[in-house]
């Protein structure tokens, strides 16, 4: 099927729908006529063949959501049913197509009024003017996923993303490669013409050879379908805060797709996804880690030595007495916030029981016990 005859069809009269109908409605319509058409049902009859592949064709198209909206675009830019072909006298013309279309069918004064009853704005312009006007560019959605330390020190990371651009094949002009499109004859360019009625009143309407584009196009990319505009991909180096957390979603305000006609540039959100790290976690700004001790070290107090997530190793000082699970704060070790300041490391101690101890271990621990005199730690259970 070739991109004109795409332009040329109109699906949502194919399944007998109207052009906002939802897609349950647009599945709902091309199942009652798969079902009274299928070539199975009616072996031989031509018509019902066609009709049904007719309708396969336009579900095919009005099913999928990204197709659907293709198709929607290439024919407001272009019109539906507007026949490529330049009008010639005697040969069919764009103009009579127009109406044909519009279901006119009659008088061409009848046919003008619904297809272009809704296009008039009040200011006198048309709807199609406006794609001519200053577009802002789609926002392009992506993730990245760094490593924890990329998380907490902020990190450039590249990125592919997928975005709707000027088709790369036509320039976005719309017009097959090697041709472009050409100025509109009839009005000149502006999209619009005027009549003289009697003398007296001039009335301004959309140009009729180029529905208001001001430009027509005679053979349209096969590319983009004559919408002037595709996919791309690209890789583009993302910079990633520091301190960003898991799942955050960032806004990269500007990096999104192209405008069009002098419009802004759409947003890029990526969101990160944090590979975690073996020893250390996150709480906020600081950083969590936690560390062994044994018995001795924290009922006598040590000093100990401790790793940083990116720094040198640093000196913890543990007071002697400290129970198991006590927090330990270590200044300035964390991850940096956006005010530049950095937060903290926080330490958990871990007090390890001694396993598996030699008998003259065992028999130190037993005259340990005994030296202690160590009181019933039980005995405000039971009231004590
Ligand atoms: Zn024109
Ligand atoms: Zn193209």
């Amino acid at each position: 099927m070739s991109t004109k005859d795409w332009l040329e069809k109109d699906y949502y009269k194919v399944l007998g729908v109207s052009k906002n109908a939802s897609s349950d409605e647009i599945k709902k319509a091309f199942r009652r006529i798969a079902r009274d058409n299928h070539p199975d049902q009616n072996p031989g009859d031509k018509r019902a063949e066609t009709r049904f592949k007719e309708a396969s064709e336009a579900n095919t198209i009005l099913s999928d959501a990204e197709k659907r909206k293709e198709y929607d675009e290439a024919r407001s830019l272009f019109g539906g049913g507007f026949k490529f072909t330049k009008p010639g006298p005697g040969g069919p013309t764009g103009f009579e197509d127009l109406f044909r279309n519009a279901g006119g069918g009659g008088a061409p004064t009848s046919g003008f009024g619904d297809l272009f009853g809704g296009l008039f704005t009040q200011s006198g312009g048309s709807r199609r003017a406006t794609h001519r006007g200053p577009r802002r560019g789609a926002d392009i959605e992506g993730d990245v996923e760094i490593t924890f330390e990329q998380a907490v020190e902020g990190a450039t990371v590249s990125m592919r993303t997928v975005s709707d651009q000027a088709c790369p094949a036509c320039r976005g002009t719309g017009a097959k490669a090697g041709t472009l499109p050409r100025v509109c004859p009839r009005c000149e360019g502006s999209g619009m013409t005027s009549t003289q009625t009697g003398g007296v009143f001039q009335m301004s309407e959309p140009c009729t050879d180029c529905l208001g584009r001001g430009l027509i196009v005679d053979t349209p990319c096969p590319d983009c379908g004559g919408s002037g505009r595709g996919r791309s991909t690209k890789t583009m180096q993302v910079r990633i805060p520091a301190g960003v957390a898991d799942g955050q979603r960032i806004r990269l305000k500007g990096k999104g797709a192209a405008g069009e006609n002098g419009g802004a540039s759409g947003d890029l959100y990526v969101t990160v996804k944090v590979t975690p790290h073996p020893l250390f976690g996150r709480s906020g700004y600081n950083l969590t880690l936690e560390v062994p001790v044994t018995f001795t070290e924290a009922t006598l107090g040590a000093e100990i030595t401790i790793p940083t997530l990116s720094g040198p190793k640093v000196k913890l000082r543990v007071p002697a007495g400290t129970p198991n699970g006590r927090t330990m704060r270590v200044r300035g070790k964390g991850a940096r916030k956006p005010d530049g300041t950095v937060g903290d490391l926080l330490v958990t101690l871990d007090v390890q029981v001694p396993e598996g101890l030699t008998d003259e271990a065992k028999a130190a621990l037993a005259e340990y016990a005994e030296k202690a005199h160590q009181v019933n730690p039980r005995e405000a259970l039971f009231g004590g």
